[in-house]
């Protein structure tokens, strides 16, 4: 039996996490869970899986939480605050830790347990793009196997030779090549992206997922962040890596080679399939997830990005080329802008502005800490969050 830790339990990527180990309950226990406010969720997690622990970031939900499981499931142990989050990472018990906490906030019980040398089943995005040298780093210094969810990852993953971390040029890879679904406003009229709601940016034509990333994929940041991502999870020159815009969602990543073969996973899109491949690898088991029905696709197309539709592309990556802290800004602006947005505070077409603005604004550097790396991302939200405000 495997340990499992399931930080961000209430997500979207959580439950399918927890979807996951429901079929296949031979191999894993929930041995803890983690969410922000949502009690009600949690709870009802807690008495079907009855973890050891439950944590909550928000430390008022906490004791809501523990009042509420103190007559139904007394055994199971609730804490609150970052301490409570880290203690679900580190818990001793666990094998494997889903890390899918949204935005910066899940770097630092991420890191905390690639410290403890844990298998990671990496979602959140945002750790790597903060941090991604020095997340690597720990991840090799501690032994900890870093397997990524996000599913153009995971794809990539799955067509990388086994060894591809003796580098890819050595390898006999030459590209890496990132599908893109092109989200909701692929084909929409530009002029008219200034008027467009949280609502429709959320309304994604192949995935249901989290509102961050919904509105990321709508902008196409998600692309460009994931860009980030696959820089540092596959030791990856950014000039390597291409997007490729792929409106049907089925062929979630390529891997291209030196002899002309180009390798790719195909799916339905459904999340649990990557989840259940880095749980299970190197094996393979259930995941819920129907085969793909080829005659039912019959066709798939391929386009280059438009990178003046979707600047935040473009900003990311200039980010990546720039490097040091660069990722770090764009990401904390770009995650301060996306809460505006959601709160009908700021137009969808402001977002890439405030996020060039913030770039702009700040020395990006190469903070060598992570407390260096924290401080910048805090003076980025400060500086974005003035910008945003003037906005409207
Ligand atoms: P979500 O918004 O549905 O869920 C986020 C989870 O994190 C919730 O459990 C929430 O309680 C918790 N959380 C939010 N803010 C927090 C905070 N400040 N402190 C502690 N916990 C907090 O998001 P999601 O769609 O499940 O995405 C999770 C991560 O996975 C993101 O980084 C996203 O980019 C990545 N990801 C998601 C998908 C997908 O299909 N949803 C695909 C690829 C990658
Ligand atoms: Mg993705």
């Amino acid at each position: 039996m495997i340990g499992v830790s399931v930080l961000g339990s209430t997500g979207s990527i959580g439950v399918s996490t927890l979807d996951v180990v429901a079929r296949n309950p031979d191999r894993y226990r929930v041995v803890a869970l983690t969410a922000n406010t949502d009690v009600d969720g949690l709870r009802q997690q807690c008495l079907r899986f009855r973890p050891q622990l439950a944590a909550m970031a928000d430390e008022a939900s906490a004791e809501r939480l523990a009042r509420s499981l103190q007559a139904e499931a007394p055994g199971i142990e609730v804490l609150g605050g970052e301490g409570g989050l880290l203690a679900a990472a580190e818990h001793p018990e666990a094998g494997q830790v889903m890390a899918a906490i949204v935005g910066a906030a899940g770097l630092m019980p991420t890191l905390a347990a690639v410290r403890r040398g844990k298998r990671i089943l990496l979602a959140n995005k945002e750790a790597l793009v903060v941090s991604g040298a020095l997340f690597m780093r720990e991840a090799e210094a501690h032994g900890a196997e870093v397997l990524p969810i996000d599913s153009e990852h995971n794809a990539v993953f799955q067509c990388m030779p086994g060894n591809f971390r003796e580098g890819l040029e050595r390898v006999g890879v030459t590209r890496i090549l990132l599908t893109a679904s092109g989200g909701p406003f692929r084909e929409r009229d530009p002029a008219s992206l200034a008027a467009v709601t949280p609502e429709e940016a959320c309304a994604h034509p192949n995935w249901d997922m989290g509102r961050k990333i919904s509105v990321d994929s709508a902008s196409m940041m998600n692309k460009g962040l994931e860009v980030i991502e696959a820089r540092w999870l596959f030791d990856a020159d950014p000039s390597r890596i291409q997007v490729v815009v792929h409106p049907q969602s089925v062929i979630h990543s390529l891997v291209e080679y030196a002899d002309g073969s180009l390798l790719a996973q195909l799916g339905n899109p459904d999340m649990r399939t990557p989840i259940a491949h880095a749980m299970a690898w190197p094996e393979r088991h259930a995941s819920g997830v129907a085969p793909l029905d080829l005659f039912d696709i019959a066709r798939l197309d391929f386009e280059p990005p438009d990178m003046q539709r979707f600047p935040c592309l473009q900003l990311a990556f200039e980010a990546v080329e720039a490097g040091g802290a660069a990722p770090a800004i764009l990401n904390a602006a770009n995650e301060v802008a996306v809460q505006y947005f959601l709160e009908h505070r700021l137009r969808f077409t402001d977002i890439p502005r405030v996020i060039a603005h913030t770039l702009e604004s700040l020395a990006a550097g190469e903070p060598d800490s992570l407390d260096a790396l924290l401080h910048l991302d805090r003076e980025a939200r400060v500086l974005a969050e003035r910008f945003s405000a003037t906005q409207v």
